[in-house]
């Protein structure tokens, strides 16, 4: 392990075809479309101290994208025959974008699944937005459905994390969702040290004291999500790895997903290979999606760290 990005082996990660070993590196087939992400925008209300997207209320490197600009994906799913399929929404926070509830509509409108991805804080919890997600609800009923990020169960530590005072904020926007009954998920992170069970445990107690019907047991309730340690020296993946580890390609994020992404200046969306690399060119398949739905090959260390060593997914 290292301490700085700077100091990892250039040699690694730099071939698209071969591993700094001379090895053959992993790639993964895309199977069928199963969960299109829409990158709301880098934007945060607030900045968290490891954001693996690097949000904040700042950072705006990815752009609001538009209700015309996510509709066009809508059209193109369409005109590929793709049939329906899960609409995701991740940011920074997406209920800072202002379309983001005419966004759902759409996709809703249409026959998809929708997940958004929240903090739960104060931009849901505007009355404009909470108008918007009611009504929502009310004609759509349980395609739509919320993931809240809560880092740890402990108030002390998610605001370590998250800034003073964010875990009431968040707790009092889960409240509200549960009390309107949307269907909810949690998402938390690894970074404690903690065992998966003493995790699941806490959470549970948490869910118990909220009275929120949620299986903190369930991983598709409650999502534990890897760590990205982005100064770690990682192996790279070869094709002998799928056999060592006993990992199914089928099972990796980007053979069923792909990600938009509306980069700052840009003329239009990018189509990307995951949620995970907004920022690699290499993972960049231009803005039409019917061109992006190859083969990836494994040539990031969120590769390995996350997907195949971590065993993370964010359509869990
Ligand atoms: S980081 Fe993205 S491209 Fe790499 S294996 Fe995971 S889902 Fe695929």
């Amino acid at each position: 392990m290292t301490a700085n990005p700077d100091d990892l082996p250039r040699e690694k990660f730099a071939h698209p075809d071969v591993t700094a070993k001379g090895e053959a590196r992993a790639s993964v087939d895309f199977r069928r479309l199963e969960t299109l992400w829409i990158n709301t925008g880098t934007l945060c209300n607030i900045e968290c101290a490891h954001c693996y997207i690097h949000s904040g209320p700042t950072e705006d490197r990815l752009a609001y994208i538009t209700r015309e600009e996510a509709a066009r994906y809508l059209d193109e799913i369409d005109e590929l025959g793709l049939g329906a399929v899960e609409i995701a929404f991740t940011g920074g926070e997406p209920f800072m974008n202002p379309d983001m509830c005419a966004m759902a509509e759409d996709a809703l409108h249409r026959g998809h699944e929708v997940l958004i991805l929240t903090n739960a804080m104060q931009p849901m919890m505007r009355p404009r937005v909470r108008e918007g997600l009611l009504d929502l609800k009310s004609r759509f009923g349980q395609r739509l459905r919320l993931r809240i990020s809560i880092d740890h169960h402990l108030e002390e530590t998610h605001d370590r994390e998250r800034g003073t005072g964010s875990y009431a904020r968040t707790i009092a926007g889960l409240r509200w969702l549960a009390a309107h009954a949307f269907p909810l998920s949690i998402a938390a992170r690894t970074a404690w040290g903690e065992a998966e069970e003493v995790m699941r445990a806490g959470f549970s107690s948490l869910f118990q004291k909220l009275g929120l019907n949620l299986d903190a047991h369930d991983p598709a309730s409650l999502i534990l999500f890897p760590e990205m340690d982005e100064a770690a020296d990682v192996p790279e993946i070869t094709t002998a790895c799928w056999n060592i580890l006993h990992v199914d390609p089928a099972q990796v994020m980007c053979a069923t997903s792909r990600m938009v992404v509306k980069r700052k200046g840009a003329q239009e969306p990018s189509v990307i290979a995951c949620t995970l690399l907004p920022d690699d060119p290499k993972f960049d398949f231009g803005p039409r999606l019917c061109d992006a739905l190859g083969r990836v090959k494994l040539n990031h260390r969120h590769c390995a760290t996350f997907c195949v060593l971590g065993g993370g997914s964010c359509t869990a």
